[in-house]
């Protein structure tokens, strides 16, 4: 048998994935970059360690926040200079909110401070994180990551988001070198910091059902073994919810390293699908409608995990759909024509176009949709068995959350059921990959059974 033919099965803890990699059955490589990541308290000083594999005597960039400063920032600045490093600060102004935004002008205060530098050394969370990545990965130097709180899955992914001209992008770029999650600074990270990370992680079955969906109905590329690594450790953090939420440090740990392994799944599939779906649009969508209503971003985990509240409630309700009940003939009849949707101009404002391309490349010809549906309608069961289980009752991630302290409806998100009832229809217009909201919309049913869904979720309040 050669090495292709092999079946993966990859290793499910941090320690054995650093710097794995294996020739998969599915014809892709699976390889993490990432050669190291510690979750412990006191992890932070290990900085030093880190940079000395990169080399002796470097200029270093340091970027923070004012607040991740105090924290930790300075410190690790100190430890760096003290074993000789030459280091320069670049600390993120605050924005809307009083906290930094991943958009194009941050961006380019990192990339004019790591100029020249041989190595980038980002203390903080989402913000700092994401683009400390991205301008070292377009710099073309390592990065190390001083995780300060378990907010986002973030710090192991290959990618980075950021809001490009309105629509909030994900862009490929590299994992750091080493994250070093400190329990010292994790124990000390604000209640919604913590809660944001747990919605993030509880998202991580309904994003993986998206995944095998586009997989089953659209051949895209789908692969089972990078999944396993995450699932796994969304039960355990499932299991610690509670005494997550009191912020007892153990579960803080287990909770770091499954968003930890979250990151690294998707760069293991080589794709943000198996943790980013249907959930993660709606958050996108409330992100970007954000500023036009002169409202300040909210956590994205929080919005994730109410989000995943109502996919979940979106697929249950999909379940119960008598396939016989669906008249392909008739959706094939009345297809929506694109160009001509006043409704999309006037909800997507000024990234308008860039959402029509982004929704007409996932809109299927007439040939295709009539495959589609035959699929669907001749296989239904056969679907859900494969979704099988990644499938989860809403009420149970309602209490999982609820158990940790995060946010449920859309009133603890700062937001109205109005938002939610317009990124039910809008989320799968921003992004060209194929969720349950498509599949919804493809059925004809996305519309009508918005009520329903939306209701049934118990998230409107
Ligand atoms: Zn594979
Ligand atoms: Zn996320």
């Amino acid at each position: 048998m050669s090495r292709s033919e092999q079946p993966a099965h990859l290793p499910t803890s941090l320690e054995r994935l650093a710097g794995f990699s294996v020739d998969c059955r599915c014809g892709r490589r699976h390889s993490v970059e990432m050669q190291g990541a510690r979750v412990a308290p006191g992890a932070r000083r290990l900085v030093v360690e880190w940079a000395r594999r990169v080399g002796r005597r470097l200029p270093v960039c340091l970027v923070d926040d004012g607040r991740t400063h105090e924290l930790a920032g300075r410190e690790v600045g100190r430890l760096l200079e003290r074993d000789g490093y030459r280091l320069r600060h670049c600390q993120l102004p605050d924005g809307a909110g009083g906290r930094p935004h991943a958009d194009e002008h941050t961006l380019e205060l990192v990339a004019r401070a790591l100029a020249d530098c041989a190595l980038a050394v980002a203390v903080g969370s989402g913000t700092v994180n994401d683009l400390t990545k991205l301008a070292s990965f377009r710099a073309g130097i390592p990065y190390l990551v001083v995780a300060t709180a378990p907010s986002m899955n973030g710090y192991t992914s290959a990618i980075a988001a950021i809001t490009v001209s309105g629509l909030k992008r994900t862009v490929a770029c590299h994992q750091p070198l080493a994250v070093l999650a400190d329990l010292e600074l994790i124990t000390r990270a604000p209640a919604e910091l913590v809660a944001a990370g747990l919605g993030d992680l509880e998202s991580k079955p309904t994003a993986t059902a998206d995944f095998r969906l586009a997989g089953w109905l659209r051949d895209e590329y789908y692969c089972p073994e990078p999944e396993r690594v995450v699932l796994e450790a969304e039960a355990r953090v499932a299991a610690a919810a509670a005494d997550i939420g009191a912020g007892d440090p153990q579960a803080l740990a287990v909770l770091c390293e499954a968003l930890l392994l979250s990151g690294i799944s998707m760069k293991l599939a080589g794709t943000s699908a198996p943790a980013s779906g249907a959930e993660h649009l709606i958050s996108h969508f409330w992100d970007m409608t954000a500023p036009g209503e002169g409202r300040v971003e909210g956590w994205h985990g929080a919005q994730v995990g109410v989000a995943t509240i109502v996919s979940a409630t979106l697929y249950e309700k999909l379940r119960q759909v008598d396939p016989a009940s669906i008249d392909g003939e008739r959706l094939l009849r009345q297809r929506p024509d694109l160009a001509g949707d006043e409704q999309l101009r006037r909800t997507h404002q000024h990234w308008y176009q860039q959402a029509r391309m982004e929704l007409q490349a996932k809109t299927p010809g007439n040939e295709q949709l009539r495959r589609e549906l035959d699929r669907l309608l001749s296989g239904w069961d056969e679907l859900w068995r494969f979704l099988g289980d990644t499938m989860r009752p809403p009420e149970r991630i309602r209490s999982i959350l609820a158990a940790g302290g995060a946010p449920v409806t859309v009133s603890g998100l700062g937001l109205d059921a109005g938002h939610l009832r317009a990124a039910f229809l809008a989320a799968r217009q921003i992004r060209s990959r194929f969720t349950v909201l498509d599949l919804a919309a493809e059925l004809g049913l996305l519309e009508s059974l918005r009520d329903a869904v939306l209701a049934e979720s118990g998230c409107l309040r």
